[in-house]
């Protein structure tokens, strides 16, 4: 029989389970909520999961940023600023697969 939250046998006054499924609609955890993300209660594991998702997420976005910027005229032909923003594009582009590896890891 399902305890609070759904939990078989989860009735302890102080267990909160993670709340990963309600946040993303997959499988449910059981294991007990322990961080804060996002105002979510988690796991350590998910909590990591997240964070290494969003990490990788915001490198994408660095990346994609720095691209559109790239392609302004202005700024391409301003070669001390364009050479600026390829080696910060370059920068955040080597971090894209240590941090997918990261995530990688978390969901392994
Ligand atoms: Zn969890």
């Amino acid at each position: 029989m399902p305890g609070r939250n759904g939990h078989p046998g989860r009735f302890d006054a102080g267990y909160r389970a993670c709340e990963f499924a309600e946040t993303l609609s997959g499988n449910l955890c059981e294991l007990s909520g322990t961080a804060r993300f996002s105002g979510a209660l988690l796991c350590e594991k998910h909590a990591g999961q997240l964070e290494a998702r969003e990490r990788l997420d915001l490198l994408r976005g660095i990346v994609s940023f720095l691209d559109l910027c790239l392609r302004n005229v202005r700024i391409r032909n301003d070669t001390n600023l364009a050479r600026l923003l390829n080696a910060e594009r370059t920068r955040a582009e080597s971090q894209l697969e240590p941090a997918h590896e990261a995530l990688r890891r978390t969901i392994a």
